[in-house]
């Protein structure tokens, strides 16, 4: 459920403010969320995961803008990191390190650091070399390195092969049969202070079974290292929870909440989960206006304002994301259009042959589903300016990111001295 709804009128509003209002204040393209639809989510997977003791550690990646980052840390959430640069975000909008969680295929010596000094929950290692730096740095600093191992438990997660990261064959991760060694090299050093284990097999996953299946591989894990004299405060189980873009129909949180709490209460062992597009993907959306239209052949184009630069889902991973009018009019008639941005590439398309009401230069566009891996993936390609990102709450807004202006696009580059 979300908060972006039509008024009596057909006027899309985020919250109570009118979307039309919205795009003449601040302009387009521009990212809208919804305070309270990522209140909402952050508390319906609380609530799912009620039978077990539990933390969320809310993966920033997806949407790593601070007011996001400050409101989800008001609610008690802790985060999921992959860059020191993730980290700085987290502590810049008052988010507890004590709560973080630093993950990723390869961290370097100085990001192992910062994460040391912050002092945050676990450093979850993915490699031999990795588990040897976090020694080597944490001796260097004199503060003992809590860590993770990230185990693939090579299941498949029936999603999209860019998102699947639990197969044997991926880069993430480390393989079952060499998890054991790796702890027990850990477990011997002074400098290292073992706290779980982790595992996050994709995203946009629709059905429990795989993050079941995965859970049941790091139990057996897990038995074995207890056998051992090895114990761990939590299981990590990573994210991935789907989202509904068109028809999916995913598994409701608190079946998986359900199913991991039978698992894992009885062992008294936390659980970590590291949401980021369950929470944020429909709490937001883009907001673009339509600068022309044309008919080359047997298409027609609607060209918007907004491009591949500002949301690369569609090109990157042929993603279908909703687009509908800001303002529905019953009069105009339903076109089949792709709709595509500026950019010089045949890859910057927002959708193809794509039924749509009829629209024209001026008009505005909303692309729904966006919360999540939108902003966070922009870029400045072809010297376009970031979007501005508001964040809507009742009857009002705050600006939580000015649009960019081209003059900070290269103010940092220098010319060459010796070039007259
Ligand atoms: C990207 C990522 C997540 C978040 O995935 P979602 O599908 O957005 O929930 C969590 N953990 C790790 C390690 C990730 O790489």
């Amino acid at each position: 459920m979300n908060h972006f709804e039509r008024d009596a009128d057909g006027v899309l509003h985020g919250e109570g403010v009118s979307l039309i209002d919205l795009a003449d204040a601040v302009g387009t393209p521009t990212y809208v969320y919804s305070e309270a639809t990522f209140s909402r989510h952050y508390r319906v997977m609380d609530e799912a995961l009620s039978g077990v003791d539990h933390l969320i550690c809310y993966s920033v990646k997806a949407n790593s803008n601070l007011a996001v980052l400050q409101l989800l840390a008001s609610l008690g959430s802790g985060f999921d990191i992959v860059s020191a640069g993730e980290l700085a975000r987290v502590i810049a909008a008052g988010g507890d390190p004590a709560k973080v969680v630093f993950s990723g295929v390869g961290k370097r010596d100085d990001e192992i650091a910062a994460a040391l000094r912050a002092g945050i929950l676990s450093i979850n290692v993915e490699s031999g070399w990795e588990l040897e730096r976090c020694a080597a740095v944490a001796e260097e600093l004199g503060i003992p390195a809590p860590i993770s191992l990230r185990v693939n438990p090579d299941v498949d997660a029936k999603t999209h092969a860019y998102i699947a990261t639990g197969l044997r064959s991926s880069k993430f991760g480390v393989p079952f049969e060499e998890a054991l060694p790796l702890y027990r090299f850990a477990h011997a050093s002074p400098h290292l202070r073992i706290v779980g284990v982790d595992c996050h097999i994709g995203s946009q996953i629709v059905e429990p079974a795989p993050l079941v299946e995965a859970l049941e591989r790091v139990l057996e894990l897990v038995d074995t290292l207890q056998s051992e004299g090895v114990q761990l405060h939590h299981i990590d189980m990573g994210g991935g929870l789907g989202i509904t873009y068109k028809d999916e129909r995913p598994a409701p949180p608190k079946a998986i909440g359900e199913a991991y709490a039978a698992r894992l209460a009885p062992r008294g062992l936390q659980l970590l989960v590291e949401p980021g597009r369950v929470i944020a993907g429909n709490a937001g959306l883009m907001l673009m206006r339509v600068l022309g239209t044309k008919v080359n052949g047997t298409k027609t184009f609607v060209i918007t304002d907004a491009a591949m630069n500002d949301n690369i889902r569609p090109s990157l991973y042929k993603a279908w994301q909703d687009l509908v009018p800001v303002t529905l009019d019953a009069e105009k008639e339903e076109q089949v259009v792709d709709v595509v941005g500026p950019i010089c590439e045949s890859g910057d398309f927002f959708a193809h042959d794509r039924p749509l009401q009829t629209m024209q230069r001026g008009d505005l566009l909303a692309m729904r589903s966006t919360g999540a891996y939108g902003f966070s993936m922009a870029s400045n390609y072809n010297s376009r300016t970031r979007a501005a990102e508001v964040m809507v709450h009742g009857e009002t807004y705050t600006v939580v990111r000015p649009r960019e202006q081209v003059a900070e696009l290269f103010a940092s580059e220098r010319l060459l001295p010796h070039v007259k």
